[in-house]
Order: structure tokens, then C-alpha cells, then sequence
């Protein structure tokens, strides 16, 4: 009822505004509606996702657990129709900045959950969208309320994992088999979570015995369907399962819904390979350069992908102890700032310091490094640099990732993750506060902002040889830092390629393996990730090529005005929207 209200002032609002020019009140006003109604759709958001809410840090539905089924979705269904309504009531020019990106990024929410609820049709086809594991899990590993509150919360929200499964059990049709025997080890590898996890919780809390017991009783019954559900999905016939290929229609459309680039998947996939080509260029004539500095005694092969990579196997020697990797991190930082304010590219806050640490135990396994920031609801949180330990790694692990993290790439990934790539636009995106950037925030600007910078740095000299005196990033670093970059560049290649033109495995191996220069086992890894998801690899080369062709077009058009700086800036200042929403903003 009061959301009827609501849409109905605006509308009048909106048609007897009568002057058709937009005035300051007209402004406000609409942007104190819209502000209103964000908040609305918030809240109703979290009440029909709660799994979603609570990993957003909003507890209040943490008992609930919703059963996956065709009345749910039809839920979701109305709900999407009757907000796409509600958005049709604002007038989109008279929006600030900051509603007009929530605008067009709910609106593409709604839109996106349409078409994977009505076309997509995952709840079939992959049996690992249902898993009830990792949301458990975070409820005893977060500490966003005492254990015992938490504890009741999860033994609440285990009632309806057997229905929950059973569910499941009725929407699968003619699955993959790889997305089979992915719910099927990632399942059975959560239900310590229901074990292990939960009996050490349970002895650090303060609840009498008879709860533990009812608790402990609860979770072996959720085991039990855990156990039950793998065995269904073991013993399913399936004789003609359905391919792991998306198929050229829905793999475009996912990438429409999923990047919300101004290029189309294919566009996307033409431009990795030109990039591909052009870097391949670039590092053979770099190879050429060093070798006599480093290999002088041995004559280059004939194939130049096989120079290149003899000559990256050299460079990658050059790399810090196992036991510096972290000190090395907290000694490149502030170097990097130092760097960017000689150079002027961009204002850094100095009050807003990033914090290092070591992996806590519970990420552990995600080796290298990571930022973690502070959800919508957790304002002050810190923000952390979380460096992987290797704890547990046996020599010749950790050589090898040493290698891989060698001299030249550990200050690439510093850029990247923290400054002023991840971290840097973190705290830009903190200064037009929105919640809706914080839950539906673009992943490819996001990524494509990180792997922008990387090369932004580079073409101002960062990684420069102090002892030839350039002020010129170094050859060796460009030429690692041409091998990184393929690392995405040929990630969205695979992906396109195997889910689009049928690329076999052994294509995919030859391209990552001997055109991008991939240990084998990184290889593997990759494979096994592109057979089980879609469009996501590509995020990273599709935010990055947005954003720097955006720059160059701006550079070109500016002359001798463009500014650098001001660019990043104002680039920043619109949070974290689809590339094409700020390309559209900044170009009016
Ligand atoms: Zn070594
Ligand atoms: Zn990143």
C-alpha cells in the first residue's frame, strides 16, 4: 500500500511539472523520491533473497532459508515486473549522477533476473546451483554477532535443508555432467561445515547442553540430505546430457546481462585476438633486445614463441625469499604512492590507509593475494590486504609461485590489487555512497579499472632501471608485463572459443599453454573453470579495453587539454557503474 502511495505522487509529480525544462526542485525532488525508493527495493530485495542478504552483512532474515522452487521464482518474477513499474515513474534525466547509474544498474538487475529465471534456466541444467554449504559456513566463520546468537540463527535456518534438497531433486533436467560432479564434490567438501566446523563452534559457545544436542541432532540430518542428494546426482541416468557449451545465443546474452559492456561477446572476442597478436609482436621484439644482456651463449630459436618464453623463464628467476613476500608488499606500497603523486595521475586519500595482513585462516587456499573491503553494512570496517602464507607448500610449490610472482609481476599485482588499481577505487567509490553500487557493483569496470592501471603505471615510467636513468619502465618489466596481460586477454579468447566455436581441449591447452606462456597445471585449472562457468573470464580484458580505448578517444579528441589526472578522477567518481553508463555521463 504505502509503495503505491509513493509511485503515485511521483507520477503526478512527474506530468504536471509542466515546464518541460529541468528545474533545480525538479531535481531534488525526483532524487529524494528515487532515494526513497532505492531504499524500498532494498529492503524487499533482502526479503526474498536471504542468503544474499546475509552475505551483504544484513542479518535480520538469517534464520530463513528459501526452497528453490517454481513458486519462488514466480516471486521473483513479480517482483522484477512490478519494479521495472516502480522505475518507469522517475524521470531518468532529472536523476543526479549517482541515481542515474542506480537507475540504468536496477534496471539491469531486473532485467537479468528475467532472463536467467526464463531462458538461462541454470536451476536444470546445473545441479550445483544448489549447495546450502557456503552460506552455513559464513554464518560460523563471520563475526558480526556473538556465536550463540549466531548458532541459533543456523540451527533455525536447518530446517529446511531437507526440503530444500528435495526440491532440487524435482528441477533437474538432463544436466551437464560437469556441473553434476561439480555440486557433487562441492557438496560433499561443505558438509564438514555440518561436522568438524560446527562441533568446534558449539564448544567455544555458551549454550547449555540440551541446545548443542538439539543442534548436533538437527546437523546430522542435514548431513543426510547432503549424502543423499550426491548419491541422487551419482546415480542419475542421464544418456545424452547436456553440453557444458552455452551455445552462441545464450553465451551473448549472458555477457549483455552479466558485463553490460557497449561491445557485444563477439566484438569482445575480435579484439582479444588482435591484442593477442599485437602483444606477441611487442614481446618478440623486446626478446630480441635482451637476449644478448642475459643469453648471449645461446642461440634464439627460430620459433619466436619459444624465444619469448625461454626469455621469461630467465627473468622470472629474479624473485624475493619465501619469507620477504609480505615485507616486500609493505615496502612497495608506499613507493607506489610516492610515484603516483610525483607523477601527478591521480589525488590518493591519504586518511583512508589500506591494512596488510596475512591471510586469515578461513580464506586460506586462495593462494597470492586479495583486498577484502567492508560490505554496505559495515562502514567502518577496514579494508585489508590479505597475503596468502605458505604454510603447508612444499619447496618446490613455492619456487615455482615465486616464479610466477617474480620481481616485475609482485609490483604489477601491487598495482592492480591495491594502489591505485582495487584499493584506490574502493575508496573513490566510498565517496558517492550507494547502496546499490555496493550489491549490484560492475564487476568488469571493477576488474577493468585494476588491469587499466597496470598499464597506465607502466607508460609513466613506473618500473624504470634507476641505473640507465630513462625514467622509461624497464624492457624486462614490459615484457613481463606483456605476459601478464595475455594472461586475460587469453582467458576471454578460451572462453569464447570453448562455449561459442566448440574449442576442444587440446586447442584450449595449445593457447594458454604455449601462446600465453601458462604452466601446465595452471592449464588444467583453467579448463576445468571455463567448463563450469560462462563470461566471467572475460570480464577482466572487457572492463580493461572499455577503459583504455575511452581514454585514447578522449585523448584524441582533447589535444593538448586532455588531462590525465582529471580524467581518472572524474572516471572514479561515478562508483562502481557499467563502463558504458560513465563513458555516456562523462561524453555529455
Ligand atoms: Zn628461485
Ligand atoms: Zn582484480
Amino acid at each position: 500500500m504505502k509503495k503505491l502511495l509513493v509511485c503515485l505522487s511521483i507520477l503526478v509529480l512527474a506530468s504536471c511539472g509542466g515546464d518541460p525544462v529541468k528545474t533545480e526542485t525538479n531535481t531534488k525532488n525526483q532524487d529524494e523520491a528515487f532515494d526513497g525508493y532505492k531504499e524500498r527495493f532494498v529492503l524487499r530485495l533482502w526479503e526474498l533473497y536471504p542468503g544474499w542478504a546475509s552475505s551483504q552483512g544484513y542479518h535480520k532474515y538469517d534464520s530463513v532459508l528459501t526452497i528453490p522452487n517454481q513458486e519462488q521464482r514466480n516471486k521473483e518474477l513479480a517482483f522484477c515486473q512490478s519494479h521495472l513499474d516502480s522505475l518507469k515513474a522517475f524521470d531518468l534525466s532529472a536523476l543526479s549522477d549517482n541515481n542515474k547509474t542506480d537507475y540504468h544498474m536496477i534496471e539491469g538487475q531486473l532485467h537479468s533476473t528475467q532472463w536467467y529465471i526464463n531462458e538461462y534456466k541454470s536451476y536444470e541444467w546445473n545441479p550445483s546451483d544448489y549447495n546450502v554449504c557456503g552460506s552455513f559456513a559464513e554464518m560460523l566463520a563471520n563475526n558480526y554477532d556473538s556465536l550463540d546468537t549466531r548458532l541459533r540463527h543456523f540451527y533455525l535456518r536447518m530446517k529446511n535443508v531437507k526440503a530444500y534438497y528435495e526440491t532440487a531433486k524435482q528441477q533437474i533436467k538432463n544436466p551437464t555432467v560437469e556441473h553434476t560432479q561439480l555440486a557433487i564434490d562441492q557438496n560433499l567438501g561443505g558438509a564438514s561445515t555440518f561436522d568438524s566446523d560446527l562441533i568446534s563452534a558449539l564448544d567455544k559457545s555458551h549454550l547449555d547442553a540440551k541446545e548443542k544436542e538439539q543442534i548436533l541432532a538437527r546437523a546430522s540430518e542435514v548431513k543426510a540430505s547432503i549424502g543423499d542428494y550426491a548419491k541422487f546426482l551419482k546415480d542419475l541416468k542421464n544418456e545424452t546430457p547436456r553440453s557444458f557449451r552455452l551455445g552462441k545465443e545464450l553465451y551473448a546474452k549472458k555477457f549483455e546481462h552479466d558485463i553490460q559492456s557497449s561491445y557485444t561477446a563477439k566484438e569482445i572476442y575480435q579484439k582479444a585476438l588482435e591484442h593477442k597478436t599485437e602483444l606477441h609482436a611487442q614481446m618478440f621484439a623486446l626478446t630480441k633486445e635482451l637476449w644478448p644482456a642475459y643469453l648471449k651463449d645461446k642461440k634464439m630459436p627460430e620459433d619466436k614463441l619459444v624465444a619469448i618464453k625461454q626469455m621469461i623463464d630467465v627473468l622470472s628467476v629474479k624473485h624475493v625469499a619465501a619469507d620477504s613476500f609480505q615485507t616486500e608488499i609493505e615496502h612497495q606500497i608506499p613507493r607506489l604512492v610516492n610515484f603516483i603523486k610525483e607523477k601527478d595521475l591521480i589525488y590518493i586519500d591519504p586518511s583512508k590507509p589500506l591494512v596488510i595482513r596475512k591471510e586469515p585462516a578461513y580464506m586460506a587456499g586462495v593462494a597470492g593475494a586479495s583486498i577484502s573491503s567492508p560490505g554496505p553494512y559495515d562502514k567502518n570496517g577496514n579494508t585489508y590486504y590479505n597475503v596468502g602464507s605458505f604454510a603447508g607448500w612444499d619447496k618446490a610449490q613455492i619456487e615455482s609461485y615465486l616464479r610466477e610472482y617474480n620481481h616485475y609481476i609482485l609490483q604489477i599485482l601491487n598495482i592492480h590489487e591495491a594502489i591505485p588499481g582495487h584499493y584506490t577505487q574502493l575508496v573513490y567509490s566510498n565517496q558517492s555512497p550507494s547502496i546499490i553500487k555496493s550489491i549490484f557493483g560492475n564487476g568488469a569496470m571493477v576488474e577493468g579499472w585494476a588491469v587499466y592501471t597496470e598499464r597506465m603505471m607502466l607508460e609513466n615510467g613506473y618500473g624504470n632501471n634507476p641505473s640507465t636513468g630513462s625514467g622509461q619502465a624497464s624492457k624486462e618489466m614490459w615484457l613481463m608485463y606483456f605476459k601478464w596481460n595475455l594472461r586475460s586477454t587469453c582467458n576471454t579468447i578460451l572462453d569464447y572459443g570453448v562455449h561459442v566455436n566448440n574449442l576442444s581441449k587440446e586447442e584450449a591447452m595449445h593457447l594458454l599453454v604455449d601462446e600465453a606462456f601458462q604452466q601446465k597445471a595452471e592449464a588444467e585449472g583453467k579448463w576445468k573453470r571455463v567448463s563450469v562457468t560462462q563470461v566471467q573470464l572475460c570480464s577482466y580484458f572487457t572492463g580493461f579495453k572499455e577503459i583504455y580505448d575511452f581514454r585514447e578517444e578522449l585523448k584524441k579528441k582533447g589535444g593538448k587539454k586532455f588531462n590525465l589526472k582529471q580524467f581518472h578522477e572524474k572516471f572514479l567518481s561515478y562508483g562502481s557503474a557499467p563502463v558504458k553508463y560513465i563513458k555516456e555521463l562523462m561524453n555529455k
